[in-house]
């Protein structure tokens, strides 16, 4: 059995990360599979995430049905199911408004990374518009239906964009969900700057696998673990 009280207290964290760290505002959330029954997952209540506690955390079924809990669920909360249902390797996503990628959903440039710290994104990062398939919407996914159209969009990426309304980042650890959600956003603002200078020189697919080997291969409090550890400790330090 796995230690699910360990696994919320890293939600509770992550979530007050991501908003500390500017990725979530109000809006915005992060869920994680059960390790002991993959067919559920942890997500928070409807609430801000900076205000995200343990109590707040409901169970749901990957259909996005909360198990014995009515109180009210996230609106999007079919992003978070769909996803783990198309692809077994997905144990946490983090969806997200943040500002930094909006430009590249609405203008056909994409995404690449050109930090190196920004590898983790890999190669393609697609963009997905409710409209193309649903017509006039309020562009939320607030179905299971959109939420498999955006799963095909996605296919084996990292992250995918959602055109005029944010983005979504799948990591196999919660850890690697949220350093990807960070440095996305990271890549985006120092992409738009870079292409106000000049042509810009990306990493190449060989530095990328590089990269992502590297990450792969990294020990207790290297990796995904030192950047958690900082923005964990950032974020503590906020609430004092
Ligand atoms: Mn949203």
């Amino acid at each position: 059995m796995a230690d699910i009280d360990a696994l919320l207290a890293d939600l509770v964290t992550a979530s007050r990360i991501l908003a500390h760290e500017g990725i979530c505002d109000a809006f915005g959330h992060i869920s994680v599979r059960n390790p002991d029954d993959p067919s559920r997952f942890f997500l928070a209540r409807a609430i801000a995430p900076e205000l995200v506690t343990r109590d707040d955390i409901l169970q749901f079924e990957l259909d996005g049905t909360a198990v014995d809990d009515d109180r009210k669920p996230f609106l999007e909360r079919f992003i978070h199911g769909t996803l783990m249902q198309a692809r077994p390797d997905i144990q946490s996503v983090v969806h997200s408004h943040s500002r930094g990628v909006i430009p590249f959903g609405v203008t056909g440039t994409p995404i690449r990374p050109l930090l190196h710290s920004c590898g983790v994104l890999g190669t393609d990062v697609p963009v997905w518009d409710a409209n193309d398939a649903f017509g006039d919407t309020n562009l939320l996914i607030s179905s299971n239906e959109m939420g498999a159209d955006f799963a095909r969009t996605l296919g084996g990426a990292r992250a995918a964009l959602m055109r005029g309304h944010g983005s979504t980042v799948v990591g196999r650890s919660i850890r690697e969900a949220v350093y990807s959600a960070v440095y996305l956003d990271v890549n985006a603002q120092l992409q738009a700057a870079a292409m106000q200078i000049g042509t810009v020189k990306y990493l190449t697919d060989g530095e990328i696998s590089l990269i992502q080997s590297r990450l792969a291969d990294a020990k207790p409090d290297e990796g995904y673990d030192r950047a958690w550890q900082y923005w964990a400790r950032r974020a503590d330090a906020s609430r004092a």
